[in-house]
């Protein structure tokens, strides 16, 4: 009885000559708190199946059930508000609100949930606290996913759903905001999906599932870090 199952998935693009199959039938299962990756080539259909479980996209057949409910079940309106409420959602671009300070974005994820966390205290653990009163565009990128990460996860998510989120950053940096995404799910304990090029998440995850041409070619749970926690 997995917390989020992903069973049959199949996804097209297109019509007719010019219809892609991107997802070919995607089973796989992740348990409650698990940190589980997603990597793949370019095109394999990482973002499409992070899109579809997220809620964002739907698919053509199979369904994602979270905590033994199926979001396809979920009329349109449902489905916002749980989106809203229980999911968090990290991209490789910021799309923080430019003329809201840093605490003032991360309050725009508290503001959406029944359970927040605190907010000085997250982003006391982000590194964001003596940053908290400054506009994005006075901000590195690092600190720009920090913040980014902050609005994400204030929300207390059952999933937080990340899309490359090193993608725009440099070697260190990508390297320090994969590090805090690990604290992250160590101290808060929720679940994450991570779509990434990133090499440097290999130790750090508790599941990597590989896809190729739309199909998973490798779910490899990392029992390392299993009996480590
Ligand atoms: P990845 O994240 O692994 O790079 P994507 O899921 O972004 O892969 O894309 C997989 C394939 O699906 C690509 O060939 C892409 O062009 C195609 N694709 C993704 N989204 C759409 C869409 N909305 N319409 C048409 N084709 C799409
Ligand atoms: P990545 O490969 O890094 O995921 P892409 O540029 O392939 O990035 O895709 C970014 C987003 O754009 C995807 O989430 C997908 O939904 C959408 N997309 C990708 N390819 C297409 C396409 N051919 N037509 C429409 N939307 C697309």
């Amino acid at each position: 009885n997995s917390f989020l199952k992903i069973s049959g998935i199949k996804k097209s693009f297109g019509s007719g000559e010019n219809r892609t199959e991107v997802l070919r039938g995607i089973d796989f299962e992740v348990a409650k708190g698990e940190f589980c990756v997603l990597l793949g080539p370019s095109g394999s259909g990482k973002s499409t199946l992070l899109n579809i479980i997220g809620g964002i996209d739907s698919p053509d057949s199979g369904y994602i059930s979270i905590d033994g409910e199926k979001t396809g079940d979920m009329d349109e309106k449902t489905l916002t508000r749980y989106r809203r409420k229980h999911l968090g959602y990290v991209f490789q671009m910021y799309n923080l609100i430019p003329n809201l300070n840093v605490k003032e974005n991360v309050e725009v994820g508290a503001y959406l949930s029944d359970n927040p966390f605190d907010v000085d205290d997250l982003l006391k653990t982000l590194g964001l606290y003596e940053h908290r009163h400054k506009l994005p565009n006075q901000l590195s990128g690092g600190q720009q996913q920090r913040t980014s990460i902050g609005r994400a996860i204030v929300k207390n998510p059952d999933i937080l759903l990340c899309d490359e989120p090193t993608g725009a950053l440099d070697y260190n940096t990508s390297k320090e905001i994969l590090k805090l995404i690990e604290d992250v799910n160590q101290k808060y304990g929720n679940t994450i999906i991570m779509v990434t090029h990133n090499d440097a998440i290999k130790n750090m995850a508790d599941r990597t599932v590989k896809l190729r041409d739309g199909m998973i070619r490798r779910n490899i749970v990392n029992e390392n870090k299993i009996s480590a926690v």
